[in-house]
């Protein structure tokens, strides 16, 4: 393989990653570009394309954006969203629908599905994940089920956790991507700063436990982020909301919601970079904050951020 190698075109494209929450789409994600750098979560502002990681081989550049709007199935989204969602579904290389070996499709895998019948040209690889937790056989069924439901161009069983069959996963997505040199420096695995990152962690915590009135109200700043002498690192963030309603909502019965945010992010940080964490979170109310130009630009969403 490696001989033939330099006559190769180069290959590069985009490629995004959908599927239901907790699937393993981040875990995919970081462990293919081998560095804990992606969140994935939808942004209030509709970006058209927002990297979130890049993957650099001799032969191929794959680069992973975040396509907004359609990492929700739950959520209702409006046609407009819908329909802009499915614009960049077909403005992307390739698509991955990430699924669990180890459940049924639900409701949730067939919205993502409906909305995949609205891609045109796109080939869509469908990575069964989480294999390490069901036997061989097990799989079959699945692969069958899923077949009938969409016409997927591949079908890739994989462990994001352990690592297995992530190769052949590359060398599939890179068979699907165009020719044309890469689009980043081969350094460069993120454009996200780690702020950003951990900003987003805690949104997507916020969007999976809250109800659905308060997600496009929600900004995230992390305000502060501090080692200390004990190895900790102090991580001290506010959620922004517009509404009182909406600060209760995120603050709960005694406290509990937010605990539970807090709780939840600080495990998937302490995951994702690898460090105990202490995680700070305040709540505070700015009415209307998205039409506020001063706020936009503090909450990180002014325009060099697309
Ligand atoms: P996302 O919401 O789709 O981004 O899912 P995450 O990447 O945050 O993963 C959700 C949970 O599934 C985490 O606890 C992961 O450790 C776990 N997970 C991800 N991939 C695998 C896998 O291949 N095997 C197992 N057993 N667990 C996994
Ligand atoms: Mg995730």
């Amino acid at each position: 393989m490696k001989l033939v190698q330099d006559e190769r075109p180069f290959k590069s494209g985009f490629v995004t990653v959908i599927g239901r929450p907790n699937v393993g789409k981040s875990t995919l994600v970081n462990s293919l570009v081998g560095r804990k750098v992606a969140i994935m979560s939808p942004k209030p502002q509709t970006t058209r394309h927002r990297l979130r990681a890049v993957l650099t081989r001799p032969e191929a550049q794959i680069v992973f954006v975040d396509t907004p709007g359609i990492h929700r199935p739950q959520h209702r989204l409006g046609e407009i969203m819908v329909e802009a969602a499915l614009q960049t579904l077909n403005d992307v290389d390739v698509v991955l629908f990430v699924i669990e070996a180890d459940k049924a499709p639900g409701p949730g895998d067939e919205d993502v599905i409906d909305r995949l019948k609205g891609i045109k040209t796109t080939p869509v690889i469908l990575v069964i994940n989480k294999v390490d937790r069901v036997a061989r056989p097990k799989l079959l069924p699945l692969i069958d089920e899923m077949r009938r439901k969409y016409p997927f161009a591949e079908i890739v069983p994989v462990s994001a956790l352990k690592g297995d069959n992530l190769e052949r996963l590359v060398e599939t997505l890179v068979g699907y991507l165009p020719e044309g040199p890469p689009y980043f420096p081969e350094d460069m695995v993120s454009d996200q700063p780690e702020r950003v990152l951990l900003a987003e962690l805690v949104r997507e915590k916020v969007l999976h436990l809250t109800a659905q009135e308060v997600p496009h109200s929600v900004a995230v700043v992390v305000e502060e982020i501090a080692e200390r002498p004990n190895g900790v690192t102090l991580v001290r963030v506010t959620v922004y909301v517009e509404r009182e309603s909406q600060k209760a909502i995120l603050i709960g019965q005694g406290g509990l919601m937010l605990k539970r945010i807090g709780q939840a992010a600080r495990e998937e940080i302490e995951g994702q970079l690898g460090m105990k964490v202490f995680l700070e979170l305040w709540v505070k109310v700015r009415p209307k904050w998205r039409q506020n130009e001063r706020y936009l630009r503090e909450f990180g969403y002014g325009q060099s951020n697309g």
